[in-house]
């Protein structure tokens, strides 16, 4: 890619208080404006995320917990600040109920082996939905091949809402876990996770929420969802990847075994027994990713700061705004049509492949996403092999979505002719 270092011009429409912040905007490709519309696979990093890795990285860095000098100390400081800032992200009632993982998928496989496994026999079930990402849906086979327990599917409708009285009536005497997402990735559906949490629990059956969409879309408040596990990562928040949260409870975080065994997660180790170090340790096994840590602590802040009824507002604005503009476009289909949505458009176009859709943007600079969006369930509930998105994050203008509606116009005409 060329990279020109000229502002890019503004775009038309409203605009966004917070594009300034985001360093890669102000870069153009053969002279046309970036129009980033993949947020949902991951988000952009503003300067104060990007600046304070950096600060960290550069005079404060040193391996943590051990050391006795001040660079050590400092490291574990900001390490730890980095959990508190987590902890109070997702209104958890303690530090020790935040675990630092590579990211969402690490989350679910830890939940999966560590807190799902020793409590699974032949003939059990683990209850899904239909909208999950593979991610929390592949660890979860792996389980019940393991142990001879079967994944059980909670239905959508035409419109990517789950069916709430099915997912009710899956949950039964041999349902030993439940798994679902805060939101969906492919179709923007926000799941009634609280009321699907209170469906679980009073069968007994504990859960745990994928929040990877939902972090950069609406405050999360672990206690009002009543969920025994919460799961994110940061690059979908406008952070770092190869970082994320896992949120568990803490008397479960207590009972469970160790995910990984090595450095950092022991209290003493010897050949005839080594013994563990309490959680969050005993799940953080080896050398972290402190500077991804610092990173999703800045992301947070960053967030915070803004407020979530600003963020909200503009989401919902664009939302709105995207709705119009491709509702005018003939021929083409939403998929994922939930009355509970989020800023995010997954559709089809009459006669054009997705993925020559999104090379076409490509050519204008529009990123969008074309493919099955690490969800073919949802796909094949839907009759299409693929989708194109655009997800959108707090940098997006309305100029974005009209760039995106005239781009699609530009593919109908060239396709047609
Ligand atoms: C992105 C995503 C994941 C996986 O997150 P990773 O950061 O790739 O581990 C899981 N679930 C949903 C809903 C996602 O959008």
């Amino acid at each position: 890619m060329k990279e020109s270092l000229e502002t890019a011009a503004p775009v038309s429409g409203t605009t966004s208080p917070w594009r300034g912040d985001f360093p890669v905007f102000a870069v153009t490709e053969n002279g046309k404006p970036l129009v980033y519309l993949d947020s949902a696979a991951s988000a952009q990093k503003p300067h104060q995320v990007l600046d304070a890795v950096r600060h960290f990285e550069a005079f404060e860095y040193a391996n943590i917990h051990r050391g006795v000098y001040k660079l050590s100390e400092t490291a574990t400081a900001r390490y730890g600040g980095a959990r508190a800032a987590v902890r109070r992200f997702l209104n958890a009632s303690d530090d020790r109920e935040i675990v630092f993982v590579r990211g969402t998928t690490e989350a679910v496989n830890l939940v999966a082996r560590s807190f799902a496994r020793p409590r699974l026999a032949p003939g059990d079930e683990i209850l899904i939905t239909h909208l999950e990402h593979h991610s929390n849906i592949v660890p979860w086979q792996l389980l019940c091949a393991e142990t001879g327990a079967e994944l059980k599917v909670a239905p959508i409708d035409d419109r990517g809402v789950v069916d709430l009285e099915a997912f009710a009536g899956l949950l039964g005497p041999r349902t030993k876990f439940a798994a679902f997402a805060h939101v969906s990735n492919a179709l923007g559906t926000v799941n009634p996770v609280r009321e699907m949490t209170r469906l679980a629990h009073a069968q007994g059956v504990p859960v745990l929420v994928d929040g990877a969409q939902a972090v950069a879309h609406m405050p999360v408040d672990v206690q009002e969802i009543g969920c025994d596990f919460y799961a994110f990562s940061g690059h979908k928040l406008y952070g770092p990847s190869g970082i994320g949260a896992l949120y568990g409870k803490l008397e479960h975080f207590e009972a469970m075994p160790p995910y990984q065994g090595g450095g950092d997660m022991i209290r003493s180790v010897s050949f005839s027994g080594t013994t563990f170090a309490p959680a969050p340790q005993k799940f953080e096994a080896g050398t972290p990713n402190i500077g991804g840590a610092v990173g999703l602590g800045a992301a947070i802040e960053y967030v915070e700061a803004i407020g979530w009824e600003a963020i909200e507002s503009h989401q919902r604005a664009l939302q709105e705004h995207g709705e119009q503009v491709l509702a005018s476009i003939t021929g083409l289909r939403l998929i994922g049509t939930a009355p509970e949505r989020v800023s995010l458009f997954s559709y089809v176009l009459e006669g054009v492949h997705p993925h020559d859709i999104g090379t076409f943007l490509a050519a204008d600079n529009i990123a969008v996403r074309s493919g099955h969006h690490c969800a073919q369930p949802v796909m094949e509930r839907f009759g299409v092999p693929a989708t194109t998105r655009a997800s959108l994050g707090i940098y997006n203008t309305r100029g974005d979505l009209d760039a995106l509606a005239a781009g699609l116009q530009r593919v109908k005409e060239f396709f047609a002719a």
